[in-house]
């Protein structure tokens, strides 16, 4: 019997250690904001204002 089967190890290092919610400050306004986690760098008021400006 072949005992081939490789351990399988805990596969954490797609998730960055800061993509979770945290507080964060507004990369636009500066305002500290709770981030919902990575990518999330902007406050609600930015976001909303950034997404509601569609113009190009
Ligand atoms: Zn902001």
């Amino acid at each position: 019997m072949s005992n081939n089967t490789k351990k399988p190890e805990a596969d954490y290092s797609f998730k960055h250690e800061e993509d979770r919610p945290d507080t964060r400050t507004c990369l636009s306004c500066r305002t500290t904001f709770s981030s919902e986690g990575w990518g999330n760098r902007l406050c609600q008021t930015c976001r909303s204002r950034s997404s509601s400006s569609m113009a190009a």
